[in-house]
C-alpha cells in the first residue's frame, strides 16, 4: 500500500511517521502542492493526501483516474478547495479530517481578551519603552455581553470556556440545542447585533452568510461593538467593516481570517507584493489585531489532521470505505 503525500509542512513529518509505524504503509512526501506539475510524482501510489491549497479541479480528478488513483484525502476540516461533485461522478473517493474544537475556540476567546484589553497597543508600546496608559484602558469580559453566531461546534465550545469569565452570553443560530440553553440564552439575530458588546462569528461561508457582517447590521450594533472572526473572512464585508473602524462605531476588531486571504498565508511573503489592499490597510489600526488563518494550528489539531487523512486513505484502500468520507449528497 502506498500514498502520496503533498504540500507536507515539516512539523507534520513526526505525525506522519507516528501512524505509518502502525500501519503498513509506504508514503512518498512531496512538498508542493498537487497540481498538472506535480501530479505524476503520485504514480503508483493508491490514494493522495493534500491541503486545502491544492485546488482539485476536474482536470485534476481526470489525470488522478487516468493513473489509476481513486482516493483523495485532505488534512483540513473544510473541502471547497475540491470539486466534489465531479469527483463523485467519476468514482473517486474522498475523505476529510478532523480535530477537537478547543483550539479555535480558545484562540477566539484570546482575540477577544486581546481585542478588549487593547493588547496590540500595550505591546507595541512596551516593545519601544512607551510605558504610558493613555489610551489603553480596557473592558472586564465579565461586565459584557458577548454574542455567539453559531452554535456548532466551535461557538459551543467557546460557551463553555466563557462560563468561566461569569458575562452574560447570547447566541443564535438556525438550529436551537437544548443543552446550550443551560449556558446561554437563545436570541434572534436582531437582538444579538442590538445587546452585544462583542460577536464572534462561528458559522459556515454559505451563499447566506457571505457578508452577514455588513454597512446595514453593523449599524444596528452597539457603538464601540467588538468584532471577533476566527471563522471565515468572506462572512464580513471588509470595505463596510473597515468604514465601521473610521467612523468609530466599532471599537476593536480581532480577526484570524479575511475576505481575500487565499493564496497569501501559510507563507513566507516578506520580498513579494501583496495584492489585497484592505488587508494592508485595516491591519494598520490601533484596535484591529490580525492573525494569519492560525486559530486552528496546535499539535493536537495538526497530529489529529494527519491521523485522519492516513487513516481514511489506507480504510479506502482496505474496504473502499471510510467513516470520514464526503459525498455531494
Ligand atoms: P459547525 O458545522 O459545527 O457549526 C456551524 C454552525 O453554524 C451550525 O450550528 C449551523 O447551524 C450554524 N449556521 C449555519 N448557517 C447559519 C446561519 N445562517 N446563521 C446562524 N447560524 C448558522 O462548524 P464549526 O466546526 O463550529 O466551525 C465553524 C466555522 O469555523 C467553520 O465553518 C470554519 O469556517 C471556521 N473554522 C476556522 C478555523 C480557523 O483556523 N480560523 C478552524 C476551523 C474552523
Amino acid at each position: 500500500m502506498k500514498i502520496a503525500a503533498y504540500d507536507v509542512r515539516e512539523d507534520e513529518k513526526i505525525y506522519f511517521e507516528e501512524i505509518i509505524k502502525q500501519l503498513d504503509l509506504e508514503i512518498v512526501y512531496i512538498d508542493e502542492i498537487l497540481s498538472m506539475d506535480t501530479i505524476e510524482l503520485a504514480k503508483n501510489c493508491d490514494g493522495v493526501s493534500i491541503l486545502g491549497h491544492s485546488q482539485i479541479d476536474s482536470t485534476i480528478l481526470n489525470k488522478l483516474k487516468d493513473l489509476n488513483i481513486k482516493y483523495i484525502s485532505t488534512r483540513t476540516v473544510g473541502y471547497n478547495h475540491i470539486d466534489l461533485e465531479y469527483a463523485n461522478k467519476i468514482g473517486i473517493k474522498v475523505s476529510n479530517s478532523n480535530y477537537p474544537p478547543s483550539g479555535v475556540a480558545e484562540y477566539t476567546v484570546m482575540l477577544m481578551l486581546m481585542s478588549s484589553r487593547n493588547y496590540k497597543q500595550a505591546m507595541f508600546r512596551g516593545n519601544v519603552n512607551d510605558y504610558s496608559l493613555a489610551g489603553l484602558r480596557g473592558k472586564e469580559i465579565k461586565d459584557l455581553t458577548v454574542g455567539v453566531i453559531g452554535s456548532g461546534k466551535i461557538g459551543c465550545a467557546v460557551i463553555d470556556i466563557l462560563q468561566g469569565f461569569g458575562c452574560k452570553i447570547i447566541v443564535y443560530d438556525k438550529f436551537i440545542k437544548e443543552e446550550i440553553k443551560l449556558k446561554a440564552e437563545y436570541v434572534d439575530l436582531e437582538t444579538l447585533y442590538k445587546d452585544s458588546d462583542v460577536i464572534t462569528l462561528h458559522t459556515p461561508l454559505l451563499k447566506e452568510t457571505y457578508h452577514m457582517i455588513n454597512k446595514e447590521t453593523i449599524n444596528k450594533m452597539k457603538d464601540g461593538v467588538i468584532l471577533i472572526n476566527c471563522a471565515r473572512g468572506e462572512l464580513m464585508d471588509i470595505e463596510a467593516v473597515i468604514e465601521g473602524i473610521e467612523e468609530k462605531k466599532i471599537g476593536a476588531l480581532g480577526l484570524d481570517v479575511i475576505e481575500n486571504e487565499e493564496g497569501i498565508y501559510h507563507k513566507d511573503r516578506r520580498t513579494d507584493i501583496l495584492i489585497n489592499r484592505q488587508m494592508a490597510y485595516i491591519r494598520q489600526f490601533p484596535n484591529v489585531t490580525m492573525t494569519q488563518h492560525i486559530a486552528f494550528y496546535t499539535d493536537t489539531a495538526v497530529k489529529s489532521m494527519v491521523t485522519c487523512s492516513v487513516k481514511s486513505l489506507v480504510d479506502f484502500i482496505n474496504t473502499g470505505k471510510s467513516e470520514l468520507e464526503i459525498t455531494n449528497n
